[in-house]
């Protein structure tokens, strides 16, 4: 067989493995795939065939009023960036400004997110933005695990959309929703995890770092492991 299509057979094989256990992350494994009806089995189909695209997720979204976030916020906040990004960093939740602008990250945390990336040779343009939660928790408080479980299903959708290269989750709760740990955030950071098949480098969220500025020091030691590896993946191509 020539090697162009082994290649090829190999590639479409991985994806629908990688596909396969995306549904199963979803919840939608055996009699759950079979007794999917309507809106549920065409959402299924598209997640199968990799075809949705920000837009159709986005849209699907709509006025969210799934949890009861989507009453007390002002604006709903998706996500920010390139759909083609190789890089796609996930924080926790919009904050005040982030709901007020129905943007991620521009209150103070942004601007040091912004900080960072440009330290890293980047502008939020080229990179993708998102939260775990679209809709901002009163207060900012904690959010609740039936937040978390009702809005990360659209989270899984927009990183098989855009599947980067590399993932930063940005704190605690980033963190434990995208690797389904519990372990602290202090020990996860720095060292390599895998989500769906995808790089994924912990590190300390922003907003931690304005606290505590001497963590800096282990955030830029985290960008240059991200740096080096989008650069051994380019090498790579
Ligand atoms: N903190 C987050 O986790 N996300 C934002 O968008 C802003 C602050």
């Amino acid at each position: 067989m020539p090697d162009q299509l082994a290649n090829e057979i190999r590639a479409t094989l991985a994806a629908a493995r990688s596909q396969f256990e995306y549904l199963v992350d979803l919840g939608f494994a055996g009699q759950k795939i079979a007794a999917a009806t309507g809106a549920e089995t065409q959402n299924l189909q598209r997640v199968a065939a990799g075809s949705e695209t920000l837009d159709t997720i986005l849209n699907e979204l709509g006025d969210c009023q799934r949890c009861g976030l989507g009453a007390s916020r002002t604006k709903l906040v998706y996500g920010v960036g390139n759909p083609d990004a190789r890089l796609v960093l996930v924080g926790e939740a919009p904050g005040r400004e982030e709901d007020l602008q129905g943007e991620p990250f521009v209150g103070e945390a942004g601007k040091l997110l912004d900080r960072i990336l440009q330290a890293m040779g980047m502008h939020r343009d080229e990179v993708y933005i998102c939260n775990v939660l679209k809709c901002r928790p009163p207060n900012n408080r904690d959010p609740q695990p039936e937040e978390v479980s009702t809005c990360e299903a659209f989270l899984i959708r927009q990183l098989a959309a855009i599947r980067p290269q590399v993932i930063i989750g940005l704190g605690r709760f980033a963190v434990h929703s995208l690797l389904k740990t519990n372990a602290p955030i202090s020990r996860l950071r720095g060292e390599w995890q895998s989500y769906q098949g995808i790089p994924l480098m912990p590190t300390y969220h922003p907003a931690y770092l304005l606290r505590n500025p001497e963590a800096k020091r282990d955030v830029w030691d985290d960008m240059k492991q991200v740096l080096r590896r989008l650069q051994t993946d380019v090498e790579d191509l």
